[in-house]
């Protein structure tokens, strides 16, 4: 099973990608993490990168292509893939059925995180005190909202239209939230 899992900013993805993860023995792709690293690492990618995030807009497709492929046709993922934060926009959404297609997968379930914008702003403002993300400031959190209302929710569309798409209230309590992706994933 591959999955797809969607939210705004804050809304508690990577939460929930790390809780199935474990539970589900899958792999959690982030590509957000993923471009944290080279930023932190300094690569000629990270230099490259870290005034594009640090705006909130998103960074190039084939930058985060290049990265989802090399997991992608990895036999040791082979099913078993989260896709946190890819696809962020409609051609990311084809290039990614493209590359699953290619290497024999396909996305069994898309859930998408719903969450309040003002949700939204309280948790970034938390994480920012914990973890010091340099994009986690009020100011580009919002930016990165409005991206994700712009080219992002397009995306959620498309996959409503292919009948993937369970929408989950991220509004809630860690646990329950987990459970209730724990039953859609075990139904499937
Ligand atoms: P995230 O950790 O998912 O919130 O991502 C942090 C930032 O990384 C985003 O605001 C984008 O600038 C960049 N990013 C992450 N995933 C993608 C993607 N699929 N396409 C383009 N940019 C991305």
């Amino acid at each position: 099973m591959n999955l797809v899992i969607f939210g705004p900013p804050g809304a508690g993805k990577g939460t929930q990608s790390k809780f199935i993860a474990k539970k589900f023995n899958m792999y959690q792709l982030s590509t957000g993490e993923f471009l944290r690293k080279e930023m932190s690492d300094k690569t000629v990618i990270g230099e490259k990168i870290s005034s594009v995030i640090n705006t909130g807009a998103l960074v190039s497709d084939e930058i985060v292509s290049d990265l989802i492929e090399k997991v992608i046709s990895d036999i040791q993922y082979k099913n078993r893939i989260i896709f946190d934060g890819y696809p962020r926009n409609l051609n990311q959404a084809e290039n990614l059925g493209k590359l699953l297609k290619k290497n024999d997968q396909k996305i069994d379930i898309v859930l998408k995180l719903s969450v309040s914008l003002k949700t939204i702003k309280s948790r970034i403002l938390e994480r920012q005190n914990i973890e010091k993300r340099s994009d986690d400031i009020e100011e580009i959190a919002i930016k990165r909202f409005e991206t994700y209302e712009k080219s992002t929710e397009p995306v959620i569309e498309y996959y409503k239209k292919l009948n993937l798409l369970k929408v989950v209230d991220g509004e809630r309590p860690i646990d329950q939230i987990n459970n209730e992706i724990s039953d859609i994933i075990s139904l499937i």
